[in-house]
């Protein structure tokens, strides 16, 4: 019944508002099949905000069939490209004119900083939809000049149906990054959330259906990974998966999709390097340094874990980066204005970081600041942000993604020595070099195994700038004119002009 189907909320900041927990399927909320929910805890208070459907293999299928149907119907199939991008660009006023109880939403949710949600995550998701629904009218194919006897062009069509699958450190914007570059092309989706944070998508997939996309053209579930999005993966009606997420779960991903030669692009995990040379500006490189691994509580993918340092400046930086945490790393609740680090999203994150913490300290490492739950203590999935030092490459903590707010200070010699240490790894997302020196930062930036390089700043992204990584960080870009590439097949079409 509706009435199962949401539940008014109130937020510590005393926004209401009305949930949806259902399987948004064909612009409406269902329960689904198996009648199975999973709770959504508030990592701040860990009590239960309410309980959402989780979609079993047979509604995954009720999603893919609409998204099918809604692909061929002439209501979205016919539209132009100019009608795709109004239709975004009203979504996208939507979300605006939404915006606090999104981060609202986002916050209790997820645990970040509402200073954060309202002014960082919401926004971001008009600004790809806009920058998507503008590219709807202006991608299309070529015309080939191959002589007189032929003429042959290009067409470029929607891939079809797309299943995308998107983690719990960004749920809104990882939404848009991947909703607004499918959509754009014609494409029609099944987008599953991750089963920690759904609320905040939940309550956009209700203004979908107010901007006036037709039904099936946009369906947004919860569930579990192995089983809602296996299903999705498995599919033989979908046509693409997109993923963000872990790299263990990309590469079972991989191994799913391959049955039936799915297009994929994955977003995967990082341990990016950020390298400071002495003749950096050292204030910029420990403001930014710090923004990179303690932002979002550590948990995002292109976080900047790995901090190397020249050896004539690793000591004062040391330094002035423990001071710059004291000054910046405000650890409390979410909801306060003055709090810039809030709790990690779950008790599962919570210990898995805690449990790295461990690794390094038996391992050798010293710990020159935090290394353990944060206050308040009792409830609350807090950590006391961490710096590392002493740390060797052979050690946990410099090799695996801690998706926290712990980061490992390491010293080096020379530039070489500086870029062995970058690469040293299985990932290569992001990088950052700070230096005065031009030629340099060019020279490293090109030597530096990654898909993003940033000189002097850390963790810049720009929704016109593609994203994504090398190595074991995934595969394809999201974002920017390289972003619509995953979301549009190529048609050669020759046509015989000779007798
Ligand atoms: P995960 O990769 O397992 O989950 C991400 C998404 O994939 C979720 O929606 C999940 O339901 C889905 N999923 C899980 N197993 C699946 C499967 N077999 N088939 C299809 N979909 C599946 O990540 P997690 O367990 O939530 O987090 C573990 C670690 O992953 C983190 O500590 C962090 O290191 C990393 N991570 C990275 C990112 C990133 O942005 N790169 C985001 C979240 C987590």
């Amino acid at each position: 019944s509706t009435a199962t189907m949401e539940v008014e909320l109130t937020a510590p900041n005393g926004r209401k508002w009305v949930q949806p927990l259902g399987l948004f399927i064909n612009n409406e909320f269902v329960k689904g099949g198996s009648g199975q929910t999973i709770a959504s805890i508030n990592p701040t208070t860990e009590e239960e905000i309410c309980s959402v459907a989780a979609a079993s293999a047979d509604d995954v299928d009720v999603a893919v069939e609409a998204a099918r149907k809604a692909f061929k119907d002439a209501s979205w199939k016919s539209l132009s490209g100019t009608e795709r991008g109004a239709l975004m660009t009203k979504l996208a006023d939507l979300v605006e004119q939404h915006a606090e109880t999104l981060a609202t939403i986002e916050t209790l949710d997820n645990g970040k900083p509402y200073s954060v949600s309202i002014s960082e995550d919401v926004p971001e998701v008009s600004k790809v939809l806009r920058y998507y629904a503008g590219y709807a009218d202006k991608n299309f194919g070529q015309v080939i000049d191959v002589g007189p006897e032929k003429f042959a062009y290009t067409i470029k069509e929607p891939v079809g149906v797309c299943g995308q699958i998107i983690p719990w450190n960004y749920p809104l914007d990882m939404a848009a990054w991947k909703l607004g570059p499918a959509l754009c092309c014609g494409n029609t989706v099944v987008l599953k959330l991750a089963e920690q944070t759904p609320l905040s998508m939940l309550y956009v997939a209700k203004l979908v259906k107010e901007a006036g996309f037709p039904p099936g053209v946009v369906n947004i579930i919860n569930g579990y990974g192995r089983e809602a999005g296996a299903a999705l993966v498995q599919h033989p009606k979908v046509d693409k998966v997109a993923f963000t997420g872990s790299t263990a779960t990309g590469k079972e991903i991989m191994k799913m999709a391959s049955a039936t030669m799915k297009n994929i692009t994955l977003e995967t995990g990082g341990k990016s390097p950020l390298i400071v040379f002495e003749d950096a500006d050292l204030e910029n490189a420990v403001t930014w340094s710090h923004g990179g691994i303690m932002s979002n509580q550590g948990q995002i993918c292109t976080a900047t874990s790995r901090i190397l340092v020249q050896e004539k400046v690793y000591d004062e930086f040391v330094e002035k980066f423990k001071a710059k945490v004291k000054e910046i790393s405000v650890v409390g609740d979410p909801f306060e204005e003055t709090t810039f680090q809030g709790p990690q999203v779950t008790k599962a994150q919570y210990e898995r970081v805690l449990g790295f913490i461990e690794s390094g300290k038996s391992e050798g490492a010293t710990i020159a600041m935090g290394g353990e739950p944060a206050p308040p203590k009792g409830k609350g999935f807090y950590i006391a942000p961490t710096v590392f030092t002493n740390v060797k490459p052979s050690m946990r903590i410099f090799r695996e993604e801690i998706f926290g707010p712990c980061v490992a200070l390491v010293s080096f010699k020379t530039e070489e020595e500086a870029l062995q240490l970058a690469n040293d790894t299985t990932y290569g997302l992001g990088a950052a070099v700070f230096t005065k020196d031009l030629v340099r930062a060019h020279r490293v930036a090109r030597e530096i195994e990654a898909g993003m390089v940033w000189i002097n700043s850390s963790n810049d992204s720009d929704f016109r700038i593609p994203f994504g990584g090398v190595k074991q960080s995934g595969i394809g870009r999201e974002l920017g004119e390289a972003g619509l590439q995953p979301y549009c097949n190529v048609k050669a079409i020759h046509v015989n002009m000779a007798a």
